[in-house]
């Protein structure tokens, strides 16, 4: 369909959440006449769906809450056309139109287009599973399934709830269920929940679930449901009354694919630079599209809402002209788990052995903030790191605050090709109530440009289990109450402020291992001994803090033999 020149441009969106609603309002702002029209199928528009999760344990007591605009209001304020309940079943590309159905009347009818954007997101993957389509089976994608979820929770006999996958979502809706007084199982097909975190940093999240009386089992999957019980792979039964299926996420790529648009190779729609699909009349964003990883370049999935409305913003933009630098994606997330903060950003250690970097990692444990203020409590963080030219590959933290704040910062230097220099180097803002002087972060970044230039040499809390199997010498280097209130078995304690007068009980024929509680006296320790004649000291990163929370999880489930003779997260 050709359109006059002063016709006003008439633009088609397909969905009115994140993208979708980013598009279209990016579009009004930037053209006053254009005529734009929303069709979602859902009950609603614009809605919180991060938010979801919190209505569950009533920290978002109220469900209409998640819904920020009608479309009412978007009609008033931008003069969008939003229809809800309204399913885009086809598009006719030739003739540049959509079959829409009007879910409430049955009828259909085709809507013209001049530009066309699809923001149709993902949706949850449901395992073809014996029972999986009962009534007590649940999947979270917008405020309906809330309320649904909500109102089957709410009766007397549902006491017991499966979740089922360990991604953020599943993280999210175990623990608003377990704070709304559920008994929950988290089960995970993966040897680990949170896939963005490495093997010994999830620790931490593992350990919290438990201690927080969530029952985790990894290494399973679920086989059968039933009204009252879940069944897995392993065998074991699981009473559950309720389950939700957060088993990821699979992009909604039907209205393309059968319009014959290019479909890429993660199975999300491809699109070019400007967020166009192979039809140059028709947009794509959010999480049905693939991007571009910024350090891998290659093609990925993201699902989530920042990428997504940037995207969205970039691709408005080109329809009126506007060139966006489309810089690609680095993944930066963020999760809670009940007093956890958990963030991540760049590439993991899986996925750079995977893509084959050189590259070395540090875990470094330091205070958010002055010790002496309320609430100082330690993050763990782990940065990833090129070999040899330092450049930063990813970085993941956890810890009770200024986590996201940490993570963001190092996302940052991701993003401009930062290295562990520039780490170190970063001038940040202070004072005691928000960051200590020197901060974790440039903390982090000399230690690990001091690993990098071979001054000296760091093993990881992962490694120390090995090292006890092997006998080796494991110097705890904390005061002697520090090392009764629990250490590394067969370990030996010469306290930091004793060493100088006890350099006669230190080997210095092999290898020798330090460390204390998190890993700053160990580190000044051996940085001393190396520069006497001990060549072969080697600081434990991560310390006694990260070995305990790296060890323990594995331990309580697995009736491990801990190398401690007492944990530890003081
Ligand atoms: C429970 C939950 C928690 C989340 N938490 C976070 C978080 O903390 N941080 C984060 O960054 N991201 C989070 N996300 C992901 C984030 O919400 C998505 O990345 C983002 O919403 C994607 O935007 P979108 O426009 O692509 O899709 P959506 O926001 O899902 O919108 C798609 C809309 O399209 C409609 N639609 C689909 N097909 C059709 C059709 N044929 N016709 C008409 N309408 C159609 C759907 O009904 C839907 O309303 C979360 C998601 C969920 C579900």
């Amino acid at each position: 369909m050709q359109t006059k020149h002063n016709d006003p441009k008439k633009i088609v969106v397909v969905g009115g959440v994140a993208g979708g609603l980013s598009f279209a309002a990016r579009c009004r702002r930037l053209d006053p006449s254009a005529d734009i029209v929303v069709f979602d199928r859902g009950r609603d528009v614009a809605f919180s769906n991060c938010s979801l999760p919190y209505h569950l344990s009533g920290i978002v007591e109220d469900s209409s809450s998640l819904v920020l605009m009608t479309p009412k209001r978007l009609r008033s304020q931008y003069n969008l056309d939003v229809r809800v309940r309204h399913e885009v079943l086809r598009i006719n590309r030739d003739e540049r139109t959509v079959t829409v159905r009007d879910i409430e009347s049955g009828d259909e009818f085709d809507e013209p287009y001049e530009v066309l954007a699809l923001s149709p997101g993902a949706s949850p993957i449901l395992p073809p599973l014996p029972g999986a389509d009962g009534d007590n089976v649940f999947t979270l994608r917008n405020v309906v399934d809330v309320e649904e979820m909500h109102a089957f929770m709410q009766k007397s006999d549902v006491h017991d709830v499966v979740v089922v996958g360990g991604g953020y979502v599943g993280l999210e809706v175990a623990e608003n269920l377990q704070l709304s007084g559920k008994k929950v199982t988290l089960v995970e097909m993966q040897s680990q929940v949170m896939m963005r975190l490495d093997d010994d940093l999830v620790q931490l999240i593992h350990r919290e679930l438990l201690d927080r009386g969530v029952r985790v089992l990894l290494n399973d999957a679920v086989s059968e449901i039933t009204d009252s019980t879940v069944s897995l792979a392993s065998g074991d039964h699981v009473p559950a009354q309720a389950v939700v299926m957060a088993a990821g996420v699979r992009p909604e790529v039907g209205l393309a694919r059968d319009a014959g648009l290019t479909i890429g190779t993660t199975g999300a729609i491809w699109v070019d630079h400007n967020f166009r699909t192979s039809d140059p009349a028709i947009y794509a964003v959010g999480d049905a599209v693939e991007l571009s990883h910024q350090i891998t370049k290659k093609p990925v999935k993201l699902a989530l809402a920042g990428p997504a409305q940037r995207a969205a913003r970039a691709a408005a933009n080109h329809v009126y002209g506007r060139f966006d630098r489309r810089m690609g994606v680095v993944g930066s997330a963020v999760v809670q788990v009940f007093e956890l903060t958990a963030a991540s950003t760049g590439l993991t250690e899986r996925e750079c052995t995977v893509e084959g970097y050189s590259f070395d990692s540090i875990y470094y444990i330091n205070s958010n903030k002055v010790g002496l203020m309320p609430d100082a409590s330690p993050i763990h963080l782990k940065v990833l790191f090129e070999v040899p030219t330092g450049r930063i590959l990813g970085a993941q933290g956890v810890g009770k605050g200024g986590v996201d704040k940490r993570i963001d910062l190092m996302s940052t230097l991701i993003q401009m090709g930062g290295t562990l220099q520039d780490m170190a180097d970063l001038e940040l803002c202070y004072s005691p109530m928000h960051a200590t002087a020197k901060d974790v972060l440039n903390h982090a970044g000399l230690v690990g440009l001091n690993q990098l230039r071979g001054e000296i040499a760091q093993v990881q809390p992962d490694q120390v289990r090995g090292l006890v199997e092997q006998d080796a010498i494991i110097i705890d280097v904390r005061e002697k109450g520090e090392f009764r209130s629990g250490h590394i078995k067969g370990a030996r304690n010469i306290p930091f402020s004793q060493f100088r007068s006890r350099l006669d009980e230190i080997a210095d024929d092999r290898p020798i291992y330090l460390h204390c509680r998190i890993g700053q006296r160990s580190y000044y320790m051996t940085r001393e001994l190396n520069n006497l004649g001990w060549d072969q000291a080697v600081n434990i990163n991560g310390a006694f803090l990260g070995l305990c929370n790296v060890e323990y999880f594995h331990d309580q489930t697995e009736g491990r033999e801990p190398i401690v003779d007492k944990y530890n997260f003081n």
